[in-house]
Formats: structure tokens, sequence, C-alpha cells
């Protein structure tokens, strides 16, 4: 999970190191499985599209809200009445219809 100093070559950015090169500007986060979203992949993407400081909030409400370890999956609830903009915009962002989705943890 670091830059890597190699260059997007879509937007010159740099690309991050996180099991894989990519761009977190220009490449919208994998679905792991059909259940699944790698949660650090949709913060970056978040991040870098447009809410600088997005990642490290979201991490510091989630460390409130549940206790995880590396390789483990929360569930987390959309929403709906905005008292909580932090899982509202993950789940708008993500384009995530559905009330809960399962976000797998891994570093
Ligand atoms: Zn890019």
């Amino acid at each position: 999970m670091h830059e890597t100093g190699n260059l997007c070559e879509a937007c010159d950015k740099s690309k991050i190191m996180y099991y894989r090169e990519y761009c977190p500007r220009c490449e919208e986060p994998r679905i792991k499985t059909m259940d699944y979203y790698n949660l650090l992949e949709c913060l970056y993407y978040i991040e870098a599209t447009g809410h600088p400081g997005f990642k490290a909030k979201f991490w510091e409400m989630l460390i409130d809200l549940t206790s995880f370890t590396n390789e483990s999956t929360v569930e987390l609830w959309n929403d709906i009445d905005g008292s909580n903009p932090l899982l509202k915009e993950l789940f708008d962002k993500m384009g995530i219809k559905d009330t809960t989705m399962t976000f797998e943890i891994s570093w």
C-alpha cells in the first residue's frame, strides 16, 4: 500500500502498489466476487477521485464502529438518512443499491 513512483499513462499521476500496481484515479475497484468489495480499493478510489482525506476519516470511523483484523470481512449498512455521510458516500460512489454490502479488508 504505497505510491510506487510509476506514473499512470492515462492521468500522469503516481500509481499505488496494493497487491498489484494500479491507478486509484482511473481504475475502478474490482468486485472480487459477486458479493464482496475490497474496502481499501474502494477507499483509495474515492480519495483519488475527489475526496482527499476520505480514507483516513473512514478508517477512524470504522475502528469505532467495529473490530476487524487483516483478512476479515465486515458488513456495512448504507446510511439512507444521511446521519453517517462517510457510509453514504461509500455506497453512493460505488453505486451500491443494496442496503448492506460485505467488504473484505486486507492489507
Ligand atoms: Zn490514472
